[in-house]
């Protein structure tokens, strides 16, 4: 994992000050190192039958569709509002400063469909919290969620849903 973690940039002050923003373009643009990444998000997943991965706008459609080729499952974009053409399904959730929405179109799930979360980051865990709520409350059966950075300083983790598992690779 020390040869992710070296391709992982630390920007201060970005996109305020006093916060440190993680940077993935370094690790993306390295082939290898990507490919890595994907392996060892999708090792504990080998056995789930994952049948969906769901990416988070933005940078979790690139981990989550990556993921989904990698266990032969299907990809679900959840994405920002005003993106999907209806019929779509909406969650709200509080940032830091104001609220934002996730939307998924209406019948993006099979009754009982398996269904994994996949982000860059898990920060304050306000974005990944919803995204289960989103996806439980369209049927689905929510696996559990992998993200390649977890910032533990922020706890996200208390946001998660007890019982399912959240599995991050790297922690700053
Ligand atoms: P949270 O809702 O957990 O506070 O924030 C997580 C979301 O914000 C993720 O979708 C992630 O893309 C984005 N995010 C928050 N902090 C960072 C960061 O330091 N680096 C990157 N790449 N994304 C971040």
């Amino acid at each position: 994992m020390q040869d992710l973690a070296a391709l992982i940039r630390a920007v201060p002050d970005f996109p305020r000050p006093g916060v440190m923003f993680r940077d993935v373009a370094p690790l993306l643009a390295d082939a290898g190192s990507f490919a890595r990444c994907i392996d060892a998000l999708a090792e504990p997943w080998q056995s789930s039958a994952v049948q969906a991965v769901c990416g988070i706008e933005a940078r979790g459609f690139i981990f989550g569709a990556a993921l989904a080729q990698k266990l032969h499952a299907g990809f679900v974009p959840l994405r920002k509002p005003g993106k999907l053409p209806p019929p779509v399904a909406t969650v709200d959730y509080q940032l830091e400063y104001g609220s934002d929405q996730l939307q998924v179109q209406h019948d993006a799930f099979r009754p009982g469909e398996r269904v994994l979360l996949a982000d860059d980051v898990l920060a304050t865990g306000g974005t990944l919290a919803a995204a289960a709520a989103l996806v439980g409350g369209l049927g689905a059966e929510l696996l559990g969620a992998s993200v390649v950075i977890e910032l533990p300083a922020l706890q996200g983790r208390g946001r998660w849903p007890v019982g399912k598992a959240l599995h991050s690779l790297l922690r700053y």
